[in-house]
């Protein structure tokens, strides 16, 4: 009898960024709650995972939350996977997560693979304090949301696709001025991965004439913080 939720970091590309730790709890595991079986079929495959896997996505969350309580609750360890890097950001996890706290289970969350710290750490601005965003609203809450970002002096992290980088970073540019310093971060890990560094301003040109593929994430200098601020 374990009663454990845990949820377990996979790589967010390159696949031999997985803790060895990670293995032994997939391993062990009595089930894996995936958010794309197919997907994580991959990594799983290649470590020779066998574990019972079931899928668990933004779609389908709601209705299965008491189930797998029930679950875990009879005395299996249950691990949780996203399709990339750390579940519950930006990705399924915070709605189990709670229910097993309001339950009584235990929930372990192991160190590991997410998109946002290379991306802060590869920019270069201060990362004493930041703050994530994940993905700006599309629509509904997009402009307050765009408004707020103006005056925070500390770095941003913001998650967007390739097919919006461009609207974004204009609309960042509008906002928060052409001269912000930022940094697009993409394809972290991977062969393609590639780090472009600019204004807002410099970003929007870049990006026009070099029209983004893959996965992004944009990091922000803070308001104020310019060459001179100590970490
Ligand atoms: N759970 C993930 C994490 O811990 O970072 C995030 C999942 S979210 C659905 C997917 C978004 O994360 C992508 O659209 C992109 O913004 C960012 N992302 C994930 N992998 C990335 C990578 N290899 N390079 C750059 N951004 C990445």
């Amino acid at each position: 009898m374990c009663s454990k939720l845990i949820i377990v970091p996979t790589p967010i590309g390159n696949l031999e960024d997985i803790t060895l730790r990670a293995l032994d709890v997939l391993k062990q595991s009595d089930l894996i709650l995936a958010e794309d079986t197919r997907t994580s079929g991959i990594l799983l495959k290649k470590y020779n995972i066998t574990t019972h896997r079931q899928s668990y996505h933004t779609f389908n969350e709601h209705n299965q939350v008491d189930t797998l309580i029930k679950t875990i609750g009879e005395g299996k360890q249950v691990a949780l996977i996203s399709d990339a890097g750390t579940p519950g950001i930006s990705d399924p996890g915070f709605l189990l997560i709670r229910a097993c706290i309001a339950a009584g289970i235990q929930v372990e969350c192991l160190p590991g693979p997410t998109a946002l710290i290379p991306a802060l750490i590869n920019s270069g601005f201060p990362s004493d304090r930041f703050c994530f965003e994940g993905f700006l609203p599309l629509k509904k809450g997009r402009k307050a949301r765009l408004e707020s970002l103006a005056t925070e002096t500390r770095t941003v992290i913001l998650y967007e696709s390739p097919h919006r980088l461009l609207k974004t970073l204009g609309q960042l540019s509008d906002v928060l001025g052409e001269d912000r310093p930022a940094v697009v971060c993409r394809e972290l890990t991977k062969i393609y991965e590639e780090t472009v560094r600019g204004s807002l301003r410099e970003l929007c040109t870049w990006f026009e004439e070099h029209p983004p593929k893959g996965e992004i994430v944009i990091v922000l200098k803070g308001k104020g913080r310019d060459e001179k601020t100590k970490q």
